[in-house]
């Protein structure tokens, strides 16, 4: 036996001795794992079509981005560092693993491509590997055992904490490591004894566990290199055959998952996918009601949920104490497809889900801002399902109460204020406005090369229409050929496309769309970024649609808007992004860009904004919907803008001027601190020739109140 280790093809000969054991090892691991999977499909082969197969060039870029690249991690700085170094040290130790594997069959088995110098290079990159991924799980071990992040905390009403199972799997993983190196250790030990070179990279862990061996005998080096071996194997296919049963089955979802995630920003999912809207009346049930009517992407969402709690974390219906956190749409779906389609054992698929996993006032409290899935690193899509499940429940006739006759007034009225239509152009026909700024209403006669569709609540809230006064009266400033629709505008159907009725939201569509066409407009300009995204994502075949802020930051660029200097210089302004404008939307830049170039302006970042603004509270529908909730989602935001040292919150949307206005007054900082739409602060700043037209323009808003 001594001889056994003198040279790398004798060495081997220790490993040929369980050559039978591995191999049998080799096939059970692997039709065990083959079984497991593919049971694990059976749910998605039953599940909703969903086509994800298109761009493949795009989502390659994706798989690059986001699973390669690791691109969200480092938003949490601790656990993304974590994450990529365990991401890279798995990736290098990848072909290892495979090597190690066929080693144990046919034992002098090297790696194409990896022998000579690129061999040995390899070996140092997998020592060291092995080493951080080694560390990364004593670290993270210790981390969840004694700093315990709030974010993987599960609270009563949504479950059982699954950390031993978590604390588990990271032992596993340490243990798969230690037993690699111990099999490279014996190995460069017994080498080394017979004074051959025995190669471990130093200070890595195998070149650790080498030094604490080197002094054994060969026999024992020899048991140690075949035990270093088997546990390996053992560890390897029982890590491989035990992550589908729980969190760490992202592993292998992972790739998949990013691959086929949604490319379009803003957009809903249709009803049902391959069904086009002339034939949506054959769709015998709207959304999703039982498991099954998720879509197949859908449940791979579910199975590489890595239960990081990122997007919980990040959700504002979550941080004010609603029903609501993303994190456990993904694991109790989870668990129920794991429960209900076991690897062992009959499928069912009987139980609705609202009332069994989901509560409704659960999926009610989501105000789809986005925030979820900005952050998650696998790109679990949120909107959708809840939007989905929501459907399930219109379907059903469980509307909340509160939004039943909202959506009544919208179906007779088109508004959910039911106010008569021919009221909708009150807001620019006040006379005194007229004599400042005449706005068109487009019709046969009356033609326009933009469209300013001004939608619901700006046309009929009171403080909502001097935002709708401000973006015409820029509009106007800046030599803009442009028109309302007037009364044959209806909703935009924004949200009540994300409450989940989609046959009412179809029917304003066509309604305006037909408007829209009609008018012979060859642009829209809106000021509304619920409005903006419906026409730009919702509704099919429209000239260009444009936030107002673009047009003014590109009027800035151009010098025909050019501004005063604020009157204040103890103001210090901060900008809300709007969900629906940034996130949804990216334009981040241009509200920003509009401010900074008014003289005089100080504005300051909070500490969420941009990508990782917080809502508002939620605009259209979620206006009339009651949630049960700690606090407003508001309070948190005006909290959030006090702390900046901000006392002007600008906002570029008029439910987020509802929102925080309210906000200001419950938080009591009424007389501290206001909110002002960039369209008006834009108005109010507008160099005009003449100081009687500035003047007028400051005092407008406050006297121009339609009807009166
Ligand atoms: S969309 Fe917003 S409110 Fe809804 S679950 Fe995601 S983060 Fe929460
Ligand atoms: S959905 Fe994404 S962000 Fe949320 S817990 Fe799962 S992996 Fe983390």
């Amino acid at each position: 036996m001594l001889e056994g280790i003198q040279s790398d093809a004798q060495l081997t000969s220790w490993l040929a001795q369980g050559q039978a054991l591995f191999l049998f090892l080799h096939v059970l691991g692997v039709a065990c794992f083959a079984y497991i999977v593919a049971r694990r499909l059976v749910p998605l082969i039953r599940a909703e079509s969903d086509l994800r197969f298109d761009r493949p060039l795009a989502r390659l870029g994706k798989v690059l981005k986001f699973w390669l690249g690791q691109w969200k991690h480092p938003r949490y700085k601790t656990a993304g560092t974590l994450h990529i170094l365990i991401f890279a040290g798995f990736i290098l130790l990848a072909v290892r693993a495979f090597t190690v594997l066929i080693v144990g069959v046919s034992p002098n088995f090297v790696m194409p491509g990896l022998s000579g110098k690129t061999g040995h290079l390899y070996e140092v990159a997998t020592d060291y590997a092995a080493t951080v991924v080694f560390l990364c799980m004593v670290f993270a071990i210790v981390r969840r055992v004694l700093f315990k992040p709030a974010r993987y905390e599960v609270p009563a009403k949504f479950g059982k904490a699954n950390k031993a199972d978590a604390i588990f799997l990271l032992v596993l993983i340490a243990i798969l490591m230690v037993a690699d190196s111990l099999f490279e250790a014996a190995k460069a030990a017994g080498q080394a004894q017979q004074g051959h070179v025995g190669f471990a990279a130093a200070l890595s862990l195998p070149w650790f566990l080498k030094v604490s061996l080197v002094s054994m005998s060969l026999p024992t080096l020899g048991k140690l290199y075949f035990s270093g071996y088997l546990l390996h194997e053992l560890t390897f296919y029982f890590l491989l055959c035990y992550r589908p049963f729980g969190i760490q089955f992202h592993v292998e979802t992972s790739l998949f998952n990013i691959y086929f995630s949604k490319l379009d920003r803003g957009k809903l999912k249709p009803v049902k996918w391959g069904v086009n809207d002339e034939h949506i009346d054959q769709v015998k049930s709207f959304g999703v009601k039982t498991f099954e009517d998720f879509t197949w992407k859908h449940m791979l969402d579910f199975y590489s949920c890595a239960d990081c709690g990122r997007c919980s974390d990040n959700c504002p219906a979550n941080a004010v104490g609603r029903p609501l956190s993303p994190r456990f749409i993904s694991i109790k779906a989870r668990d129920y497809a794991f429960q209900h389609y076991p690897v062992f054992g009959r499928s069912n698929n009987s139980q609705p889900l609202i009332g069994s996993i989901y509560s409704d006032d659960e999926i009610w409290s989501c105000t789809t801002c986005g925030a979820c899935e900005e952050e998650c690193p696998l790109l679990v899509e949120y909107i959708d399902k809840i939007v989905d499940l929501r459907r399930g429940m219109v379907d059903d006739g469980a509307v909340p109460q509160s939004l039943q006759k909202p959506l009544k007034a919208l179906n007779s009225r088109g508004n959910p204020y039911g106010k008569m239509e021919k009221k909708k152009a009150d807001w620019a026909n006040a006379r005194e406005f007229q004599q400042i700024c005449q706005v068109k209403t487009l019709d046969k006669k009356n033609g326009a090369d933009t469209l300013y569709f001004v939608d619901s609540i700006t046309s009929f809230d009171d403080r909502m229409q001097s935002i709708g006064r401000a973006t015409a009266k820029i509009l106007d400033h800046i030599g803009e050929n442009f028109g309302i629709l007037g009364a044959a505008e209806k909703d935009s159907g924004h949200d009540v496309r994300r409450f989940g009725e989609e046959t009412l939201f179809m029917a304003l569509r066509h309604h305006n769309t037909d408007a829209i066409r009609a008018s012979g407009v060859t642009r829209i300009v809106t000021a509304d970024p619920h409005a903006y995204n419906a026409l730009k994502h919702d509704y099919k075949d429209l000239p260009p649609v444009e936030h107002i802020s673009q047009v003014i930051a590109r009027g800035v660029k151009s010098g025909r808007i050019e501004f005063r200097p604020v009157e204040s210089s103890k103001d210090v302004y901060t900008y809300h992004d709007p969900c629906y404008l940034g996130r949804h939307n990216r334009i981040f830049d241009d509200p920003r860009d509009v401010l900074d170039a008014i003289p005089g302006l100080k504005r300051v970042e909070m500490v969420r904004s941009r990508d990782r603004s917080f809502c508002c509270g939620g605009g259209g529908l979620m206006l009339f919907y009651e949630p049960k909730e700690e606090q407003r989602i508001g309070v948190k935001r005006v909290q959030m803008a006090a702390e900046a040292g901000a006392n002007v919150i600008v906002t570029a949307c008029p439910f987020c001027m509802v929102n925080i206005e309210d906000a200001i007054k419950v938080a009591g900082f009424e007389g501290k601190m206001t909110a002002i739409d960039l369209a008006e602060l834009v108005d109010q700043q507008i160099a005009r020739a003449g100081t009687v037209a500035a003047k007028e323009a400051a005092e407008i808003p406050q006297e121009c109140v339609a009807g009166r």
